[in-house]
């Protein structure tokens, strides 16, 4: 369990992200945290830093309703002060923390407060590779799960078992094949995820092919996809991840829309994308299909819950298989939006 959310044993995979506020402003913080709950991000992490974000764990905590994560690098203090401030579970790498007594009384700390601890080795902490007999290095990939299974090992020696493993690197092939060979070493939950995957554009096709490949297999409990931009992006894109795998609980509308050739008449990619940024982000199983032209556009709009075809310079608007109305092109968002949530 971390805080109120189970993570695996056959739980539904949880969506995660992390906060990019300076962590000690509490508000903003606090603000995007909740705006991010509502987008269903299941469980958050926040980094802290230095003592000043550390010290403002408990606060953060307290205002908001799901679970916190503190991320901690390199300074053992800030993981006791994290675990100390009451969050529900703290992500380290151990192998930035070298002083063993120090992270053998951070793993204690947190097994007196029930705090859960994952262990997130990325390919960027391994930094000692020998060559082998044949003057290659060795292979980052092993070494990463190697080093992973290594640290599960420390913390079960001190009676420590409530941990979460990931072995993230920025390489696609490379974490399908470290999280293929780990879930085949050891039973631990595994949080999934393409590290410093780039723009939003380009982290959602390598996370697309990285975490869902692994969920298609089976493999992985919770997952965040990185994005350089927004939290509420990683979010939206976690769960249309899991809705395209069909492992998402939580239904939303989902948007048909073509690629627009010479015959369209509409400024479909605007519509379609404002159209997109208003769904109602529960509750809502429906096909919603907007389509360009009034040559192919009414048979397809027609096929689905709800459906637009675009003409010259309106749409006309379907509902299940039904002409609805016309409406102009300025309209036709709003027009969409208000069936939209009207439909159950
Ligand atoms: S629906 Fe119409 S506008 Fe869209 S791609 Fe097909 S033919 Fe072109």
């Amino acid at each position: 369990m971390v805080g109120g959310v189970e993570i695996g044993n056959g739980a539904k995979v949880a969506v995660q992200s992390m906060t990019n506020t300076h962590t000690q402003d509490v508000d903003a913080t606090v603000k995007q945290i909740s705006e991010l709950e509502e987008l269903g991000c299941n469980i958050i992490r926040v980094a802290a830093p230095n003592s000043e974000a550390a010290a403002c764990l408990g606060e953060i905590k307290k205002r908001i309703n799901i679970p916190l994560v503190a991320d901690i690098h390199f300074v053992h203090q800030l993981a006791l002060d994290a675990i100390e401030q009451g969050v529900d579970k703290i992500r380290i790498n151990p192998g930035n923390m070298q002083d063993k007594e120090m992270l053998k009384k951070i793993i204690v700390s947190a097994k007196n407060k029930g705090v859960a601890i994952r262990i997130g080795v990325n390919s960027g902490s391994i930094r000692d590779r020998n060559i082998d007999n044949n003057g290659e290095e060795e292979d980052l990939v092993e070494l990463m799960v190697k080093s992973t299974l290594d640290y599960c090992e420390y913390f079960e020696s001190l009676g420590f078992k409530d941990l979460v493993l990931s072995v993230k690197t920025s390489d696609v092939p490379s974490t399908i094949r470290a999280y293929r060979m780990i879930a085949g070493e050891c039973e631990y939950p595994l949080h999934l995820g393409v590290t410093a995957a780039g723009p939003p554009a380009l982290a959602t096709v390598k996370s697309a092919i990285g975490i869902g490949s692994l969920l298609a297999d089976g493999i992985g409990d919770t997952l965040r996809v990185s994005f350089t931009g927004l939290p509420h992006d990683e979010v939206r894109a976690g769960y249309e991840i899991l809705e395209t795998l069909g492992l998402s609980e939580r239904k939303t509308a989902e948007i048909i829309s073509c690629p627009t050739c010479g015959r369209c008449e509409i400024d479909l990619a605007d519509i379609v994308d404002k159209v997109k940024k208003r769904l109602p982000q529960k509750g809502k199983n429906l096909q919603v299909a907007i389509m360009g032209c009034p040559v192919n556009g009414p048979g397809e709009a027609k096929e689905s819950d709800i459906g637009m075809a675009g003409g010259k310079g309106f749409g006309l608007l379907f509902k299940k298989g039904k002409k609805v109305k016309k409406v102009d092109e300025k309209d036709m968002v709003d027009a969409l939006i208000d069936e939209i949530e009207n439909m159950s």
